[in-house]
């Protein structure tokens, strides 16, 4: 590129490029150069707010907490490895949902129990019509079961402390069960 100009330096292209290459890379255009600037990437406007700033600042110190949290309290379920590995990738959203699939070109996203709605991670092992039925009959108090959660993880985090620890157990088996029922189609 010429200095200080959005422009190839043609001259030099072509001697460092066969002609074929010199002259895709002449008829590839260069953004306008601009002036650096430094912007603050926790607000839209990308301007820095004390509020902003605490905002972030409170929000990084809970996911720092939170995390180690949850996971330790997965480690520590007294049921078999394979539904802790399954909890551990639901709170990673590492299940093969619809909407998971649907980003690797594979279906088309939506749920194959109620067929209603995109199946993510939440929607298949809590807020699915099919598996809040299962919940219920299982005696997963509604108290538990709704809620505004946009992962499972959020979801899990908020559930823990309002259950017993052979309930919450239980309720994650239950979904280990859906989730792998609905894996081999049946
Ligand atoms: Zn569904």
């Amino acid at each position: 590129m010429m200095q200080d100009k959005p422009e190839w330096d043609e001259q030099r292209v072509l001697n460092v490029f066969n002609a074929e290459d010199a002259q895709n890379i002449l008829l590839c255009p260069i953004a306008p150069t601009c002036e650096e600037m430094a912007l603050w990437e926790r607000h839209m406007t990308g301007a820095y707010s004390t509020h902003s700033g605490y905002n972030w600042f409170l929000k990084r110190n809970s996911i720092q907490q939170e995390h180690p949290r949850i996971w330790h309290r997965i480690a520590k379920l007294k049921t078999l490895p394979k539904i802790k590995s399954f909890a551990w990738r639901a709170c990673h959203e590492a299940l093969p949902t619809g909407k998971r699939l649907l980003e690797v070109g594979l279906g088309d996203s939506v749920c194959r129990l109620c067929t209603q709605d995109i199946e993510t991670t939440v929607h298949a092992l809590r807020d699915c019509l099919r598996v809040k039925e299962i919940l219920e009959l299982s005696g997963v108090s509604s108290r538990i079961h709704n809620g505004g959660h946009m992962s499972l993880k959020e979801w899990f985090e908020d559930a823990f402390p309002k259950m017993h620890i052979t309930q919450f157990t239980t309720m994650v088996v239950l979904l280990w069960n859906v989730e792998s029922r609905e894996q081999d189609g049946a």
